[in-house]
């Protein structure tokens, strides 16, 4: 029988097929934006590693987020690889794939065009052997739903003919919430994470560090209760 190229499991069942002996050495590799569903990932991966190692994580550059979303989110990762440093001695390693678009047409809105440019971009970068962290959480898969995710990926990644890659879907049971809970739980700073796709400028200057402020107002700024909530969780 044919093997499959692509399985899925959850994180648990990783940490479990890593212990078995005589298995391949399997690398992981988180797709990161710098929200807080795929932070917490690359957090929790983190902790159970040695000091001295290194964790891939990849990310997506592209024009349909709002250039100063590219940029906040930009500089919470740089924020959250320092805080890993800190507390677990991991190098976060990045690799940022930017894809430019000078023409007159953008990606359309309304059929799911994030995950395809998501999927399109990173797998080219993928190698065998390989455990690649998405960061779903529950009833997150897009509108098209986790199915037709799995199976897009699986096409791509047999074309490029790589094998024994799963695809860990480490928080799919899990809602906004417990994701935000864990976060507190593992001490993450919030500044370490950006998830407002409307930032504005910050006229009061709040935290100079920073170029921009939430909106307060777009769905997720909503759905993180306008960030007061998140705040005082995480602090
Ligand atoms: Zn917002």
């Amino acid at each position: 029988m044919k093997k499959k190229i692509v399985e899925v499991s959850t994180s648990r069942d990783v940490s479990e097929k890593s212990s078995e002996t005589g298995t391949a050495q399997r690398s992981d590799l988180v797709v990161w934006s710098g929200g807080c569903d795929s932070t917490l990932i690359v957090c929790q991966l983190a902790s159970k590693m040695e000091k001295g190692k290194i964790l891939e994580t990849i990310t997506v550059k592209h024009h349909q987020v709002s250039t100063e979303k590219l940029r906040m989110e930009a500089i919470s990762r740089e924020r959250m690889a320092i805080f890993i440093k800190a507390k677990y001695g991991v190098t976060i390693r990045q690799t940022i794939v930017c894809i430019h678009s000078n023409g007159n047409m953008s990606p359309s809105i309304g059929e799911n065009p994030q995950a395809t440019i998501w999927l399109a971009a990173v797998i080219p970068y993928l190698t065998s052997h390989l455990n690649i962290h998405f960061g779903y959480i529950k009833d997150d898969y897009g509108r098209k739903g986790k199915a037709d995710f799995i199976k897009t990926f699986g096409h791509m990644a047999e074309y490029r003919d790589l094998k024994d890659v799963k695809i860990v879907f480490d928080l799919e049971r899990m809602d906004k919430k417990t994701v935000l809970k864990e976060l507190s739980d593992l001490e993450v700073p919030d500044n370490c994470m950006w998830w407002c796709e409307y930032p504005k400028a910050d006229p009061e200057g709040y935290v100079s560090t920073d170029l921009f402020t939430s909106c307060g107002k777009c769905e997720p700024c909503v759905t993180h209760n306008g960030g007061g909530e998140v705040a005082s969780m995480l602090r």
